[in-house]
């Protein structure tokens, strides 16, 4: 029986997708240890720190991860970044393969003036704001303001919108980071706008984060009727409809037909509307947006414009991996042929490896489908000497699969006495100090 050494660097879903295949597709004459590296002490990836706390069905995914991180030949190595605590050089020397499974963290830019205005940021700092990431815990976030603009039209861009318009008091027994929560129950922000560049046709929301809008139980949503009308038509002169898209007009018409409650808090969509300028005078007060429409399926520039007055301002407009030392990069993600990584033991999945699309499923059948051409690659099991010992003369405070369960133990217990899934830690310090 051969047993081969394989590392995966990245506790989010591709990671432990991968690490599914992997443990799958043992046999009697095949087996993994498999060693995953995560740079935080807590594992789940975006599931922890990107989807939005008012869907805590979503993360039950965490259940499967745990699961893949209980079966036999798999280790956890937390708080242990690639690229600082440990090289990929080192890594492809010790493993017969590595798996690079760490995601896409950093906002794409707007490149237009003002875009660095206090007051001003991007999904990829907001979100891990109000998802306790430890790194995002210090970011000023303001929300003195009456009126804030999410400028995106993706489900990333809905999830903001969505946090900043609900009433407070609906977040209160999610697992929203605690510092946000008291921010967000003192917010000004009644009134948030969300701005696509394209046409209701175009947009990236998916249908079931749609259809849950005019069922907000203390959230008016608007999206202007003729605007839909008019993208319902161009689609159809298109032909039939994909499903998909049908799906997601009918769910925009549904909000623009429903009944308004008049309540205070209200989210507004605005599309064909491209940002040209943030204005203000030391902080975001005004942002400037170019009018489109749609010719023959193409999206061009009428010459008009108009403007939100806005104290808040959050892009939402994709993300980009943050590059680590030894990877090839190539518009904004690891350059790869189908997962393979050109000339090395190493092999890339998810978003690291595609860029930003797809829902957590997605990143299944991708890891899959890389693991097969691992698997493929495979000849003898090298003996490459042990990470954990390289790791431990270097210091580093490895936070083990068990160290993870009782930091995991502490947040659910801490949250259950006020009707929470948990209370998430934010200090690396106070998340050590639980191991
Ligand atoms: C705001 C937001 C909301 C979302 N909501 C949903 C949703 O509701 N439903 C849905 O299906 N999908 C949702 N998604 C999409 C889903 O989260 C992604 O498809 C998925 O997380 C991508 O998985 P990944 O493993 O490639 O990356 P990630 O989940 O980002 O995992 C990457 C991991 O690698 C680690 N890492 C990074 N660099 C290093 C390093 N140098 N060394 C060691 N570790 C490192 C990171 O800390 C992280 O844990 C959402 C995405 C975002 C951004």
């Amino acid at each position: 029986m051969k047993t081969f050494k394989v590392a995966i660097v990245g506790a989010g879903p591709a990671g432990y997708f991968a690490a599914q295949a992997l443990q799958n597709s043992q046999s009697e004459d095949i087996k993994f240890s498999i060693d995953m590296i995560e740079r935080l002490p807590t594992p789940w990836g975006l599931v922890r720190s990107g989807v939005a706390p008012d869907h805590p069905k979503i993360k039950t995914v965490a259940k499967v991860f745990e699961k893949i991180a209980t079966a036999e030949g798999f280790r956890l190595f937390g708080n242990i970044e690639l690229g600082k605590d440990i090289s990929l050089e080192e890594l492809e020397s010790m493993y017969d393969a590595v798996v690079i499974a760490t995601g896409s963290s950093r906002g794409r830019k707007l490149g237009i003036p003002g875009e660095d205005l206090p007051g001003s940021f991007s999904a990829a700092d907001f979100v891990p704001w109000y998802n306790a990431h430890p790194d995002f815990a210090d970011v000023e976030i303001s929300l003195d303001c009456n009126e804030a603009v999410v400028i995106g039209a993706g489900n990333v861009a809905m999830d903001v919108a969505r946090m900043l318009a609900l009433e407070p008091s609906e977040l209160d027994t999610t697992d929203t980071a605690e510092h946000a929560l008291s921010k967000l129950h003192t917010s000004s922000i009644r009134k948030v706008h969300i701005c696509g560049r394209r046409g209701p046709e175009h947009a990236a929301f998916t249908s079931p984060e749609l259809r849950e809008l005019p069922k907000l139980e203390h959230t008016d949503v608007h999206i202007d009727q003729h605007q839909i009308s008019e993208a319902i038509k161009r689609a159809e002169a298109q032909g039939e409809l994909p499903k998909d898209l049908k799906s997601n007009l009918e769910a925009m018409q549904a909000i623009a037909e429903a009944e308004k409650k008049g309540h205070e808090r209200s989210m507004y969509f605005h599309f064909l509307a491209t940002p040209l300028e943030i204005k203000g005078d030391g902080r975001v007060e005004e942002v400037v947006f170019g009018i489109n429409e749609v010719n023959d399926g193409n999206v061009k520039a009428t010459g008009e414009t108009f403007s939100i007055k806005c104290g808040l301002v959050v892009s939402a407009i994709g993300y980009q991996s943050d590059e680590i030392s030894g990877l090839p990069y190539e518009g904004g993600k690891v350059k790869n042929e189908n997962g393979r990584i050109s000339g090395r033991n190493s092999y890339v999945v998810g978003w690291a490896k595609r860029g930003p699309s797809g829902v957590i499923g997605t990143n299944k059948s991708d890891s899959t489908d890389v693991m097969k051409l691992l698997l493929e690659d495979l000849k003898e099991p090298k003996s490459g000497s042990d990470v954990e010992k390289l790791l431990e003369e270097r210091g580093a405070k490895i936070v083990t699969q068990s160290d993870w369960e009782k930091i995991n133990a502490h947040e659910v217990a801490k949250g259950e006495p006020h009707g929470k899934p948990r209370v998430k830690l934010i200090s690396r310090t106070e998340m050590l100090g639980i191991k």
